[in-house]
């Protein structure tokens, strides 16, 4: 370990955490060096190594790795499961960031109640979740069974796709509670949001003002629940994370790394799983839909899920029309890729079912069940578009298919970059 670990102040939703090491500090792995103001939402932030601090602005702390370095770390102090969650940092390990704790304050009452574990892993690519799972069920089982003593709920629910049948037979084997059960969902994206998984387990379509907690559900994603397990009966702090690593690599197209120590840099990790190929496109921090843009010496954060080294960009016609998706790459982004193909962009439309909210981000209405995409394809033609870039749901996506290309509009889609790095089908007609 040469490289600098970064952890920036800000790695989930809520306030920036407060530095409590300095400059020239020797820090211990495990150790806290940064913690949630009292009374506000946010989370505690720990050293994932053992070194010297180097830097401490308002952005982000630095820290030198000592030579030697071990796989033990400072432990938790509080004693009650809840407090564990909170004093450990954990936040919604899926990508959202929310502080795990302030979702299960507030107990259900009697005979009511269900926790949904999100094992979805919707994105493409992305398999952390599933292995993990597959090589340590039981860990997914007693991590919920806390969550559901935390809540007081009366029934646990695995919502995991069909396509994962052994994983599926995995837990079946090691379930021993009557409480939880498994739910099989169908294999498209966006599965994994969280209003779209609450109507395929629970029969219930959430408005998008609402939260889980409405339909007296909470939803948790797979790893978050077994970093749960970890604070609670190991007193660890969220100080490791699971990944895929995959694309324009020189050694194997997608690795797998559990427990890789937070704050580490994407660089690192390319190099860990064999190095970067010598022409890539981009590197992506996230799943192809909803992935950003990264470089090499940018930090893996709490809610890093994937590293993903893209195909080099092809190159777009003079003028694309965008098709925006609330569950897939943003406005921004769509731009930053046409930009990148060198396409200017004479026309931006949403889908019609994504929302604008009051902090400015997207929700849709119905995830995943096309509205119909007609009417937007053609508003993008009378735009001067020559071709589509679009970030729409699986579903919506055979909807642009099934006119775009009458009108003669060539589709783009943002996530062809990742998929075709690893040779995987685009997002295209799916029948
Ligand atoms: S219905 Fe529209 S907004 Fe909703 S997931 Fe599909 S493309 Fe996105």
């Amino acid at each position: 370990m040469e490289n600098l670990f970064k952890f920036p102040l800000k790695q989930h939703v809520g306030v920036d955490s407060n530095p409590v090491v300095k400059k020239n500090d020797f820090v211990k792995r495990g150790q806290l060096i940064a913690t949630m103001p009292e009374g506000m939402l946010g989370a505690n932030i720990y050293s994932s190594i053992t070194g010297t601090v180097v830097e401490v602005s308002e952005m982000q702390i630095c820290i030198k790795p000592d030579k030697t370095q071990s796989d033990s770390y400072m432990k938790l102090h509080s004693k009650k499961p809840l407090d564990l969650i909170r004093e450990a940092g954990i936040v919604g390990l899926g990508g959202a960031g929310f502080p795990t704790y302030a979702k299960l304050q507030k107990p259900f009452g009697k005979n009511s109640g269900v926790v949904i574990v999100n094992a979805a892993e919707c994105e493409p690519i992305l398999s952390h979740n599933i292995d993990s799972i597959e090589h340590h069920a039981q860990q997914l089982i007693r991590g919920l069974d806390i969550v559901m003593d935390i809540v007081k709920a009366d029934k646990g629910i695995i919502a995991i796709k069909s396509v994962h049948p052994e994983v599926i037979h995995k837990l079946e084997e090691v379930i021993n509670d009557s409480r939880i059960h498994i739910h099989k969902l169908e294999d498209m994206y966006p599965m994994g949001e969280e209003r779209a998984i609450v109507r395929e387990v629970l029969d219930r379509l959430l408005d998008i003002t609402e939260l889980p907690f409405a339909a007296d559900t909470v939803v948790i994603n797979a790893e978050t629940i077994c970093r749960i397990q970890e604070a609670v009966d190991e007193k660890k702090p969220l100080i490791d994370k699971d990944i895929t690593v995959a694309g324009k690599l020189k050694n194997g197209l997608i690795h797998i790394f559990h427990d890789v120590p937070l704050g580490i840099s994407v660089g690192d990790i390319f190099e860990k799983a064999g190095g970067l190929a010598d022409e890539y496109g981009e590197l992506i921090m996230g799943g192809p839909f909803t992935g950003k843009r990264t470089s090499l010496d940018a930090p893996v954060i709490k809610t890093t899920g994937g590293l993903i080294a893209a195909e080099e960009f092809w190159k777009g016609p003079d003028k694309l029309g965008l098709l925006v998706c609330a569950c897939g790459g943003n406005k921004e982004r769509l731009e930053e890729i046409a930009a990148s193909m060198g396409s200017e962009v004479v026309g931006v439309e949403y889908c019609k079912q994504a929302h604008e909210m009051k902090n400015g981000s997207l929700k849709c209405e119905n995830p995943g069940r096309c509205p119909g995409q007609v009417q937007k394809v053609m508003a993008l033609k009378k735009d001067g578009a020559q071709a589509l870039l679009i970030s729409n749901c699986t579903d919506c996506s055979n909807t642009v298919m099934s006119c775009a290309p009458q009108l003669k509009l060539p589709v783009y889609h943002c996530t062809d970059g990742a998929l075709r790095a690893v040779n995987h089908k685009l997002i295209r007609k799916i029948k």
